[in-house]
């Protein structure tokens, strides 16, 4: 599919968000898991670099995506929304994602009526996380659909691969995981297709 992102804005509380209108799909994850780049390597373009300018790491930007029906053609109309929500699990002390949180992702991933997909990033190259487990656990827990996206997998051999997704899938406790890499592009085809599959349900 040839898409065409544009940034839409950055909100900081929920008066900010757009109207809830197209699906939308929350990009999710520790800080340094690879965000920007899975960002970037989706939409082919330097889009995520917004979220790392001053104010917005705090913020969730929102992204339109247009597609295009046929080549050569312009964008016919937003299809999806992508919300980038600022990393968390920076602090090591923290105890729980919430603790350095802004108070109103939680009320997102609860509430928003057109969240269709929560892509929980986590590093391949790193055994399960605490803050993931409990990302995971809310989301579960508020009823939301997500998936597990271990990023950077070209640093991993084929065996290596096969040992991340069993500690990953045993310790986040769910079979519901794609390993990519934005380096290499292995795995975004497959990405891209639970993406557009969740947008259209
Ligand atoms: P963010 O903080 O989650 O937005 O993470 P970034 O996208 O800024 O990436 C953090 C670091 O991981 C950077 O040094 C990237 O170059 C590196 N990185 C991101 N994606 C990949 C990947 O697919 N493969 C490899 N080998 N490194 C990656």
């Amino acid at each position: 599919m040839r898409v065409f992102p544009k940034f839409l804005l950055s909100a900081h509380s929920p008066e900010q968000f757009p109207e809830p209108s197209v699906p939308e799909i929350a990009f999710l994850g520790r800080s340094n898991v690879g965000k920007s780049s899975l960002l970037n390597a989706l939409l082919g373009s330097k889009q995520a670099k917004v979220s790392s300018t001053p104010g917005r790491t705090r913020a969730i930007n929102f992204f339109a995506i247009a597609d295009s029906p046929q080549r050569q053609q312009p964008p016919q109309r937003v299809k999806m929304y992508f919300a980038d929500l600022p990393g968390y699990g920076y602090a090591k002390i923290s105890k729980s994602i919430t603790a350095e949180w802004p108070k109103f992702i939680e009320p997102y991933l609860a509430e928003r009526p057109t969240l269709a997909l929560c892509l929980c990033l986590v590093d391949s190259n790193v055994p399960p996380q605490e803050s993931d487990a409990q990302l995971i656990h809310f989301l579960r827990s508020a009823g939301r659909n997500f998936l597990v996206v271990a990023t950077k997998a070209d640093k991993l051999s084929g065996n290596g691969r096969a040992k991340a997704r069993s500690a990953l899938t045993q310790g986040l406790e769910t079979d519901n995981l794609l390993l990519c890499s934005a380096k290499t592009g292995s795995g975004l085809k497959e990405l891209w297709s639970a993406i557009t599959d969740a947008a259209t349900l």
